[in-house]
């Protein structure tokens, strides 16, 4: 199947006179004929036993994000937040590090930089267009994983995957990328040697601002049976001695996520919200290929105005990451075209406050056009070095362009650009 069709017909299968639509399994728990059965699954998971960490109505999205992606299995978190800190507590421990590249989400930062370090895991950040020696030089022998984003929120950096599968693969460590903003519509990380993929499906998987979740996907491409991981190798004695590498295979670090971090940690979405996510899925490829069309018009009107200092899309030919968006991002560059409009903050704010449609709110990926200043918003939390790091002007304005008719979204820009 291609996508299109995987995001109507994949994770659910009616039999004989069933409900044509994945039902909402409302319901905690799950019933079993004998105590010794429940025992099994105790031993071997092999059904759903309790809502804290499977439900069927989940597990139908967790099959379709994994046949987008192309993995080997997947699990849905109630947020993107604990999608990207489940994807590294499954492999770093206290005494562990990893790397991560700087243009990342600012949550993530935040994540990474503040409240891992309390835990014991230190992030190494790197700039994402260093060369392939310096990233390497940053390389302990405790660094446990790489981590990066496919098109950096809001730096719209486009990352060379490609790159960072090298050099992670050469340490024997795996690549996580977290590939929010470009979807698996326009890139699927996997292909180019990503071992984990995380998303917020807050963003276009649901697509519609009705639920904030994510997920975690597993490539099952990973070799953990070299030495470096023993929590893989070695029997788990908080799950009856199971080696995950010898009873999982090659979906040891997925399974091992589940019995271990959601069976602790309980961050596992509702079946409701799973139910909303695999709407918003079905018609991801439609949406996707009107947002790149949309965003690419509103780039090139930026472009042409004289109110703006700089654009900032992959999609146009004098971007920076235009060549690295050429390979990656084949099919268009997503919603999202960050501008620094002239004039700094306060005309920043001004020009913000002027719109009519686009909405100001603290969102991106919504079906509607959404605004925000990253400086005073999702990044205030960093400082300017950081903040420069992550490639964020502090006049910076993000726009999330939607899929109102493209003639309405410039116009409510242009009206606001003129009362400046
Ligand atoms: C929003 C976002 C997150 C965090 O996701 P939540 O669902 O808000 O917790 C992580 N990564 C990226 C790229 C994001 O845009």
């Amino acid at each position: 199947m291609r996508d299109e069709t995987k995001c109507l017909h994949e994770g659910y299968a009616p039999g004989n006179g069933e409900p044509g639509v994945m039902p909402i399994v409302q319901s905690t728990t799950y019933r079993f004929d004998t105590t010794e059965r429940i025992g099994e699954l105790f031993d071997l998971p092999t059904a759903h036993m309790y809502s804290r960490f499977s439900n069927p109505t989940v597990e139908a999205v967790e099959k379709k994000v994994t046949s987008l992606e192309g993995g080997v299995g997947a699990i849905a978190t109630s947020s993107g937040q604990s999608a990207s800190l489940l994807s590294i507590l499954n492999i770093c421990s206290s005494g562990d590090s990893f790397i991560s590249t700087s243009t990342i989400y600012g949550g993530t930062v935040n994540l990474f930089a503040v409240t891992l370090k309390r835990y014991g895991i230190e992030c190494i950040f790197v700039d994402p267009d260093a060369d392939e020696e310096e990233i390497q030089n940053t390389i302990k022998p405790n660094t446990r994983a790489i981590f990066g984003e496919t098109l950096a929120n809001p730096a719209l950096a486009v990352l060379d995957i490609e790159k960072f599968a090298t050099i992670a693969h050469k340490n024997n460590v795996p690549l996580i990328i977290d590939n929010t903003f470009a979807t698996p519509i326009l890139c699927k990380p996997i292909a180019y040697g990503a071992d984990i993929v995380v998303h917020s499906t807050s963003k276009y998987l649901d697509g519609h601002a009705l639920q904030v979740g994510g997920i975690i996907v597993d490539s099952g491409k990973f070799n953990w049976s070299d030495g470096k991981f023993p929590e893989f190798t070695e029997p788990d004695q908080s799950y009856h001695g199971v080696i995950y590498t010898e009873t999982f295979d090659t979906a040891a670090y997925i399974v091992k996520l589940r019995m271990q971090l959601m069976r602790d940690l309980g961050c596992y979405p509702a079946a409701h919200s799973a139910f909303l996510l695999n709407l918003g899925l079905e018609t991801l490829p439609l949406r996707m290929e009107r947002y790149c069309q949309n965003a690419l018009k509103v780039a090139e009107y930026f472009k042409s105005s004289p109110k703006v200092e700089s654009v900032l899309y992959p999609g146009l030919k004098d971007d920076k990451y235009y060549r690295a968006a050429k390979k990656y991002l084949p099919k268009g560059t997503s919603g999202v075209v960050c501008f620094t409009i002239k004039g700094g903050k306060e005309t920043a704010a001004k020009f913000i406050n002027g719109l009519k449609l686009a909405c100001k709110e603290v969102h991106v990926a919504d079906i509607r056009t959404c605004v925000l200043h990253p400086a005073s918003g999702t990044h205030r939390q960093l400082t300017d070095e950081q903040l420069v790091a992550a490639g964020i002007n502090p006049g910076l304005i993000r726009v999330s362009v939607g899929l109102e008719n493209i003639d309405d979204i410039i116009e409510d820009i242009e009206q606001s650009f003129n009362n400046l």
